[in-house]
């Protein structure tokens, strides 16, 4: 019973990671009994095995269902933050999508030239209504996330890096003037963290308000050429920057922060 259990708690576990980690998790199970040999290390490498495969026939599959894998390893102008993303299954979006991140970040690469867009969490692979946790709507393919531009404390711009190493969680520091929605909201069932203890491990980096500029300028406009309907952004962002329109808007108090990164979606 324990072990039905302890299964059963990893391929949940797994499916909500990664979803296609559960499947694999299963087969693995499946497949131990032809194994001349037994327990858990070879258990975990027969996953490993088992769940590396899946995830590279789920990059030639995806296609076929409408999803398009963004680029993991390459020096293009766009590429998803950290290869975990990938490892993950978690950099799937629809080919418009992926089109128009492709043109958003051509475009940021042409205009200030050698810069590299980065792409965070984006969707699974298969299955619209399936979130991406803990992103409730990245649940269709329409929807990513994108790391901000930053510069160091000497005020060079820190191509290809962000303040953490996934690019979540480092929020950026309010000015005194800037607008504060949720200043007096509670803090009940909301998924907005600040979470404070955390933010001392990170660099102390501000945003590089030239590329930043541009890249809301662009999203909000030629962006909707495009199909991008929503920029997400906490709105001291903008404000600091002098950016202001209907495309971006702010996603909210019971959501998570948007101020460590950009959530695009498209109609
Ligand atoms: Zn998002």
């Amino acid at each position: 019973m324990l072990r039905i259990l302890r299964h059963g708690f990893a391929v949940l576990l797994l499916t909500l990671l990664t979803q296609i980690g559960g499947l694999a998790w299963l087969l693995a199970l499946a497949l131990r009994r032809f194994l001349p040999w037994s327990g858990r290390l070879v258990f975990l490498a027969l996953f490993v095995c088992v769940y590396a495969a899946a995830t590279l026939v789920t990059h030639q599959v995806a296609p076929l269902f409408g999803r398009m894998p963004l680029p993991c390893f390459t020096s293009a102008s766009l590429t998803v933050r950290t290869s975990f993303y990938c490892a993950l299954n978690r950099n799937y979006v629809t080919p418009e999508l992926k089109e128009a991140a492709e043109a958003f970040a051509d475009h940021m690469a042409s205009s200030f030239p050698g810069t590299t867009t980065l792409a965070l969490d984006a969707n699974f692979p298969f299955v619209s209504g399936f979130p991406l946790l803990p992103h409730l709507s990245h649940d269709d393919g329409r929807k990513l996330d994108l790391a901000l531009y930053y510069r160091d404390d000497g005020g060079n711009f820190r191509n290809g890096e962000t303040r953490s190493p996934l690019g979540y969680f480092a929020f950026q520091q309010l000015l005194a003037n800037s607008p504060q929605p949720c200043a007096d909201r509670r803090r009940f069932l909301t998924l907005r963290w600040d979470l404070a203890w955390l933010q001392p491990l990170f660099p102390d980096w501000d945003i590089e308000p030239e590329r930043m500029k541009e890249a809301l300028r662009w999203l909000s406009n030629e962006g909707r050429n495009h199909g991008i309907e929503k920029v997400f952004l906490e709105p001291h962002i903008p404000a600091r920057l002098g950016i202001s329109n209907d495309t971006i808007r702010f996603q909210g108090c019971r959501a998570a922060r948007h101020d460590d990164h950009i959530h695009i979606q498209l109609r």
